[in-house]
């Protein structure tokens, strides 16, 4: 049994949040791993791990996982809030269901899963919350407009509830990848959009490697908890 307190990932059935679950399985943390493909985080096989098909947009579902992964393995007491799809699109052409289902998963999503872990963090005084951002939540592209919509919101809360929860002890930290190589792509349903970012990848010479960002979360979350890392911006080299 781990001696090492829960953490939680929320997308964990791939790219960086599966990353994450097993970097902080690999450093002794028992894992809460929650998405929608329950295969994939299984297939994982991480000790002292809990796999739960869980949709983010549904908030009773999350509550639900959090309370039984920690009645086995007591408090979160670190939550990466991390599932999103990336519906990139020129807004002229976007079908609105598209944005409705992005801004469902990657702003409500995010603060269920926010919600279902505060007020315990609160209570214990410690903690710590990642929030999936990206860099085109710090800067706008012209055919991301929804997507980039999505991500400024994530900056957004983000900052309110630092402020709100450093008096708690309770750490947020926002993450603001730049490429990264995951599955994200396969959200992008707009085949000019998904020419145009291949492109521009290539030009970079492709994205970096999800290890990589996990690794940085992980020295994050392990400084001491007076210590705050509030935000990790991580891009390719050649990314403008
Ligand atoms: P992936 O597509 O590989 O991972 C996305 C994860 O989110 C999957 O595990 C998916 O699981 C999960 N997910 C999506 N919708 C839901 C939902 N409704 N409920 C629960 N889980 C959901 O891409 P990434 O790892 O790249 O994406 C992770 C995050 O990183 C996203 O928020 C993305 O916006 C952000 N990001 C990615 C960048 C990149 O270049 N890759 C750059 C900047 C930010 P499942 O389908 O099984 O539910």
């Amino acid at each position: 049994m781990a001696d090492k307190p829960l953490v939680a990932v929320t997308g964990a059935s791939s790219g960086i949040g599966e990353a994450v679950a097993k970097a902080f399985s690999a450093a002794g943390h028992p894992v809460l791993m929650m998405a929608r493909r329950l295969d994939r985080m299984e297939a994982l096989d991480l000790p002292d791990s809990m796999a739960r098909k869980v949709d983010v947009r549904d908030r009773a579902a999350i509550a639900a996982a959090v309370k039984e992964a920690e009645a086995k393995y007591g408090p979160v007491d670190m939550m990466f809030a991390n599932a999103g799809i990336a519906r990139l699109a020129d807004i002229g052409r976007q079908p609105p269901e598209e944005w409705d289902e992005m801004i469902d998963i990657n702003t409500k999503g995010m603060l269920n899963t926010v919600h279902a872990v505060m007020s315990g963090m609160m209570e214990r005084r410690r903690g710590t919350l990642f929030m999936m951002s990206s860099i085109a939540g710090r800067k706008v592209y012209p055919d991301h407009t929804v997507y980039c919509g999505t991500k400024f919101f994530v900056h957004a809360i983000s900052e309110s509830l630092r402020d709100y929860l450093s008096d708690y002890d309770v750490r947020v930290i926002v993450l603001s990848p730049g490429v990264i190589e995951t599955e994200v792509l396969s959200g992008v349903l707009d085949p000019t959009t998904l020419a145009n970012y291949k492109a521009n990848k290539a030009r970079m010479g492709g994205g970096i490697g999800p290890e990589h960002v996990a690794n940085l979360m992980l020295h994050a979350y392990q400084m001491p908890q007076n210590a705050l890392v509030q935000e990790i911006v991580i891009t390719p080299t050649r990314q403008k």
